[in-house]
């Protein structure tokens, strides 16, 4: 019976006694608006493996939100992270390091507006997605003295005031919280998969009602920048089509508009290649990082072209914490670990990956399309009704009884259960997920 777990990782009912009491502890002193979808109570981690406090073990396909890329406690990280903390824990982006100018020179070398355009670029560094996002906004902004951006439909880009008005990938990121920043316009992002628009090439649609939007009501010439994901992430792992990005950069060149990739999810290796944009060979002006970079250390930067960066004045940006020593030293050791190895692992294991959930999806019909690059894979259910309705309360028992089966995962979009382990995991804890998702299905299609 290939429906029965993995006896590894039969367990009795979760959360145990140890994770119950943490639970209780915690909802009297924690915010609850954090989205926590299953009680895992961490106790620790090695590679792609976690364990919970009452010593449950774990397989990690979400490593904290494609945040530990270099796996959990990876030796060269953690002593890269002691040795920095041995010499001092701060110092503040008023002074100068070795670890922030070696992250801004490995940046500089890297990036996808140097290597596929050869322009220099320039890097400022922060502790978060939303602040480097909110960090591209404001040099967009300054060096363009335009008022208004495009961002799109599904895009999730942080939660603070800047970031939060062009997240959509649901309505219950911006309730309550309106107004957002004036000046931006949402438009849709091109999915095959779920058309809005008639005709096969959903990303010539797209560029087309922009077009349609600059002649109409959004003047092109106030526009200072559009804000993108290479693939869309919390939205549901969407890839565009080939030429899509192709036809964005092409759309600002006509206009002087500043393209922002956000590679907040999608970069540092994430998709096979160090950033996604590297897929279509489409560089961008002003490119967003975070999750990856520090392996788990909170670290964010705005790498942009030199040209734009160096017109910021001294004291136009800044922060106290930018260029953390502790921070850095992890961001080094993954880009090294990244660069020398682990995305080209991320390509090969998530080729191999996809093969396999595409294989699972003949024998369920619920699996409506597998997709996605790298190890950014994605599998959105669907009803059994013939029209792909979104399967949302499926998609959700099937990331419950995966926990309880032993597997960590996150949903995306309306219904995708998304994979996003560890950059260095193998095919053998591929082989052994793919075990556990498969049981997790056949229970949730049981119930329902
Ligand atoms: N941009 C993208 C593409 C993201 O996926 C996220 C986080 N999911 C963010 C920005 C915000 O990052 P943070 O949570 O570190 O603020």
């Amino acid at each position: 019976n290939t429906s029965a777990p993995n006896p590894k990782h039969s367990r009795t009912a979760l959360p145990g006694p140890k994770a119950r009491d943490m639970l209780a502890r915690d909802a009297e002193v924690i915010s609850p608006s954090y989205p926590r979808d299953y009680p895992f109570v961490m106790s620790h981690g090695r590679g792609t493996e976690v364990w919970d406090v009452d010593g449950n073990r774990f397989l990690d396909f979400a490593a904290g939100i494609a945040v530990c890329a270099t796996g959990h406690a990876h030796p060269q990280v953690v002593a890269a992270v002691k040795a920095a903390a041995d010499r001092f824990l701060h110092i503040s982006s008023d002074y100068w390091h070795e670890e922030m100018t070696g992250l801004g020179e490995r940046l500089a070398r890297l990036n996808p507006m140097t290597t596929l355009a050869g322009e220099p670029a320039m890097s400022f560094l922060c502790q978060s997605g939303t602040e480097a996002v909110e960090g591209a906004l404001k040099l967009a902004r300054y060096v363009t003295r335009r008022p208004r951006y495009l961002g799109f439909l599904g895009g999730f880009h942080g939660r603070t005031m800047g970031s939060l008005s062009f997240t959509s990938s649901k309505y219950t990121q911006q309730l309550g919280f309106a107004p957002t920043m004036p000046g931006v316009t949402h438009v849709p992002f091109p999915n095959p998969y779920r058309p809005l628009f008639a005709g096969a090439d959903q990303g010539k649609a797209v560029l087309d009602y922009i077009r349609m939007l600059f002649e109409r009501s959004v003047p092109a010439a106030e526009v200072a920048a559009i804000l993108v994901e290479p693939i869309q992430g919390e939205g549901g792992y969407l890839v565009p089509p080939d030429g899509f990005l192709a036809g964005l950069r092409t759309l600002c060149d006509q206009h002087g508009i500043l393209l922002i990739f956000d590679e907040v999810q999608s970069g540092v290796g994430r998709t096979g290649k160090l950033f996604a944009s590297e897929h279509w060979g489409v560089a961008p002006d002003i490119m967003t990082l975070a999750k990856g970079l520090g392996s788990g250390l909170p670290i964010g930067a705005v790498v942009a072209k030199k040209s734009l960066m160096s017109q910021w004045k001294r004291g136009a940006h800044g922060n106290t914490y930018g260029g953390n020593p502790l921070a850095c030293a992890a961001a080094n050791a993954t880009l090294d670990l990244v660069a020398g190895g682990y995305a080209d692992n991320a390509a090969s294991v998530g080729e191999y990956f996809m093969a396999r959930l595409r294989e699972l999806a003949r024998d369920y019909p619920c699996i409506g399309e597998v997709r996605g690059k790298g190890l950014m894979i994605g599998m959105e259910l669907v009803e059994g009704d013939g029209e792909n309705t979104p399967a949302r309360a499926l998609c959700d028992d099937v990331v419950t009884r995966a926990f309880h089966n032993g597997l960590l995962l996150l949903s995306c979009g309306s219904s995708t259960v998304r994979f996003m382990p560890p950059l260095n995991v193998g095919t053998a804890e591929v082989d052994e997920a793919m075990e556990l998702l498969r049981a997790s299905l056949d229970q949730a299609l049981a119930g329902h």
